[in-house]
């Protein structure tokens, strides 16, 4: 129904065509054993799809993020799900950016080859919250080791990662010192660590998503695992924000596409009195006016991206594309379900299963108030809330 009118046009398709392998079968399936889409996430991998950000040197495609945008777009629009493995994407940002070479070249050609996974990206933690620069977790530098104590929760796909990005208090907060300082990025095998100081327990949570809490104990990590300089972790946290904020809305107008189209044919096919239900402005406004939230959030990713690939710091564009496009995707799926009646709660039509994981960006990476609260800051210049 909706042609593509951005480049990409062959990836689309490829990507498309990958999916077509995943039917809504496949994701029924998983969701109801809350087991990990193994078999997707390696097609995914074996095509190379997962390291287009990964540049040739490494072994990856090089390409620009409007590929990786495009990739996890369709993935959703197709009706899978790229919340298995799109972190992988951007938290092999920060190693790229802010990791040393031998770092690089030790990891990357492993991930662009799919024989390593850094699906993991622990920062948020259960008493912090939003608030990372209250996080409490210590890596405390002894001899050539870290020891990391503490707690992460929501640690999405830790069970199905070898690496993570572990963001710890290097530093004591004193006195006076900015929240945001001192705080460090920390790679972890968890190959390794697992059994030694590491326990993952999994939540179950209302969509598919193998998130998971994390428990360090005195868990020892080589100090040549420090990513980039100590005590600069928030920062290169931040600078991969950009990225994974406009990949979430790839995906958001990827679901928002999925739900519009499978409410106008289910609109076309079910007749009540006599008629298609689609011919009542009653079912067609709402689908209309999704289809129009969901082209106005596309137009600000495809800002964002632009931005982005020019070098510029789309921050405000970025989370502007994020909480457009979750939004959008949120009301599409609240008319898909609305539209198909009781059938949108029966699990063979995939449109309940979908409903519950798309709601998900309203909350995650980021949620939509604290979005406003950088916009209200940081682009109107009002004063700050918190
Ligand atoms: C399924 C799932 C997967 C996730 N995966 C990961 C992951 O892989 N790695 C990771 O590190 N994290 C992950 N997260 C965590 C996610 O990023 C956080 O849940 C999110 O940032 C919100 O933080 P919180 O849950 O602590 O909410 P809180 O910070 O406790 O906020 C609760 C509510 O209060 C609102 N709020 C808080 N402060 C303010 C304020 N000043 N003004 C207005 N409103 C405010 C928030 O908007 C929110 O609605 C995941 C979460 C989920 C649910």
């Amino acid at each position: 129904m909706f042609q593509a009118t951005d480049d990409y046009s062959d990836i689309r398709d490829a990507v498309g065509k990958l999916c077509q392998r995943f039917p809504g079968e496949y994701w029924r399936a998983q969701d109801r054993e809350m087991a990990y889409p193994k078999e997707f996430v390696d097609a995914l991998t074996e095509a190379g799809w997962l390291s287009v950000l990964i540049p040739e040197e490494f072994g990856g495609a090089g390409l620009p993020l409007s590929v990786a945008a495009a990739v996890l777009e369709e993935i959703q629009r197709a009706g899978c799900n790229g919340g298995a493995c799109h972190a992988q994407m951007y938290t092999m940002g920060t190693l790229l950016r802010h990791g040393s070479q031998e770092q690089k070249h030790r990891y990357l050609p492993e991930i662009a080859a799919g024989a390593l996974r850094l699906q993991a990206f622990g920062v948020t933690e259960p008493t912090s919250g939003t608030d990372t620069g209250a996080l409490r977790t210590t890596a405390r530098l002894e001899g050539d080791h870290y020891i990391v104590k503490g707690q992460k929760i929501w640690t999405s796909r830790a069970e199905h990662s070898d690496l993570m990005l572990l963001l710890a208090r290097t530093t004591p907060l004193t006195e006076g010192m900015k929240k945001t300082d001192g705080l460090s990025v920390l790679l972890v095998d968890m190959r390794d660590a697992l059994g030694n100081g590491l326990t993952i327990r999994p939540i179950r949570t209302m969509m598919n998503h193998a998130t998971t809490e994390v428990f360090f104990d005195d868990l020892h990590i080589p100090a040549g695992n420090l990513v980039g300089e100590e005590g600069k972790g928030f920062r290169y946290i931040l600078s991969g924000m950009n990225a994974e904020r406009i990949l979430i809305a790839a995906e958001c107008v990827g679901d928002a596409k999925w739900f519009i189209e499978k409410a106008v044919n289910y609109a076309k096919e079910r007749h009540v009195f006599g008629r298609a239900i689609g011919q009542n402005q009653g079912i067609q406004f709402p689908i209309a006016k999704a289809y129009a939230n969901m082209r106005a959030a596309e137009l600000m990713v495809r800002e964002a991206l632009g931005l982005y690939e020019s070098g510029k710091n789309p921050g405000a564009e970025a989370n502007m594309a994020k909480m457009l496009a979750a939004d959008a995707s949120n009301e599409a799926a609240n008319v898909c379900i609305q539209t198909h009646g009781g059938f949108g709660f029966a699990e063979e039509y995939d449109v309940e299963r979908k409903f519950r994981e798309t709601r998900l960006y309203q909350v995650a990476p980021i949620s939509t108030n604290l979005i406003l609260s950088f916009l209200a800051e940081h682009v109107l210049g009002l004063p700050r809330s918190y």
